[in-house]
């Protein structure tokens, strides 16, 4: 990772940003390592790598590349999740494709109706003779209409909640897709899109056991939110070595404005909360199961603290640097990032109530 974070920096995050362009020559050159199978064990042909390690390489990656770090965390886990759910075909067809990056999936759950609540969701998968007759609509699915794949989760019997649920990987260019462009504050590397759903696909589209696609997901998620939060660390980390550079030497009344105890402070604050949220970021990935409540509820501990603190990072950043942090620029893109990190994957209010009922036992 170290020869990929070393030639992806900050200049190239930024000219993705203002190309609004898909960083796909650091993706050629993950790709290329086949750093894609990160999560994925040896024997499956992947690099066998555990949480720590993931956690560590994707620091790297942020502390250079900053958001654009999310390719190469989402698509570890599309692989992982492939790599520990797919059938036979899936393992030899696909996922060696999903880890050199030959083939790029899109997360399709949430809906308008059902982002927090993603037990809600209303696309249904009926049983036809073909296969499986997908009925609905997707939001806000990132990448959905450039990817190669995207997974849409669907309601493939009655309202049994965590039992309901069955995913269905279809290509794209699958007839009975069509795509609406969402325009958004942040993140502007990636796009997103409303998916309409209309589509008869092959029953060999299921991924996994019909009816218990919630287990696997929600063991991915959480994996996901530790992951998701190292990334954060790692762009916490490079605002901050940057806002300290510029208030050693921005000299404002004839002495630096770092020698100022206004601008020192939330500084330390900052860089206090980043240190404890690399510590539990840290803790949460070296736990051994990944499936257990205690595990779901740290790794939205460590989600929520990781999110926070690079929200505030990104503040004093872009405060510390006056005007030259406001106008376009690596804060002002970061702070724009980071800001989603609060509303999702899980937003602060899903995860302190994940941490309440699935850590504290409280009554839901
Ligand atoms: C840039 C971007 C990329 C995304 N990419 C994907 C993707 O690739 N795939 C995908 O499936 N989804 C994706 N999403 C969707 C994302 O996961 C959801 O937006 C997120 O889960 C929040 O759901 P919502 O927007 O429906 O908010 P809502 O569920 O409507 O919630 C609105 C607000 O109310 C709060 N709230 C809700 N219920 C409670 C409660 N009980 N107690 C306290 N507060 C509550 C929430 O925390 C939130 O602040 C993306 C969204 C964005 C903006």
């Amino acid at each position: 990772m170290g020869v990929v974070a070393g030639k992806y920096g900050k200049e190239y995050y930024l000219k993705m940003v203002h190309e609004h362009r898909f960083p796909q020559e650091l993706w050629r050159e993950l790709g290329a390592r086949s750093l894609f199978g990160f999560l994925v064990d040896k024997e499956l042909g992947g690099y066998g790598g555990g949480l720590p390690e993931f956690v560590e390489a994707t620091r790297m990656l942020s502390y250079s590349a900053a958001t654009l770090a999310y390719v190469f965390v989402a698509q570890n886990l599309v692989s992982r999740m492939v790599a520990k759910n797919g059938d036979s075909e899936q393992l030899q067809s696909l996922l060696p494709k999903l880890m050199v990056g030959d083939v790029r999936v899109a997360m399709g759950l949430a809906e308008d109706a059902a982002g927090s609540d993603a037990l809600g969701v209303s696309t249904s998968a009926e049983r036809v003779s073909e296969g499986y007759r997908l009925t609905g609509r997707k939001d806000y699915v990132t990448e959905a209409a450039h990817v190669d794949a995207i997974i849409i989760v669907a309601k493939t019997r009655g309202d049994v909640r965590a039992k309901s649920l069955s995913a269905f990987l279809v290509p794209s260019s699958h007839p009975g897709l069509s795509f609406t462009d969402t325009h958004k504050m942040g993140l502007d590397f990636l796009t997103l899109y409303s998916v309409g759903i209309d589509a008869t696909v092959d029953s060999k589209a299921l991924l996994g056991v019909e009816h218990e696609a919630w287990g696997y997901l929600s063991e991915t998620f959480a994996l996901d939110r530790v992951a998701l939060a190292a990334m954060l660390n790692g762009v916490s980390a490079r605002l901050l070595e940057e806002a300290c550079g510029y208030a050693r030497m921005r000299v404002v009344f004839g002495r630096p404005i770092g020698a100022n105890q206004g601008v020192q402070f939330p500084l330390a604050r900052a860089h206090t909360e980043l240190l404890a949220s690399q510590a539990l970021v840290d803790s949460v990935a070296k736990q051994q199961s990944t499936a257990s409540q205690s595990f779901t509820a740290d790794s939205a501990a460590a989600f929520y603290h990781s999110a926070h603190s690079a929200y505030e990072a990104a503040d004093v950043a872009l405060q510390v640097k006056g005007a030259k942090g406001y106008i376009e620029g690596f804060e002002e893109a970061c702070f724009r990032d980071i800001r989603y990190y609060r509303i999702g994957p899980l937003s602060e209010e899903l995860s302190l109530a994940t941490i309440a009922r699935r850590g504290l036992h409280l009554p839901s």
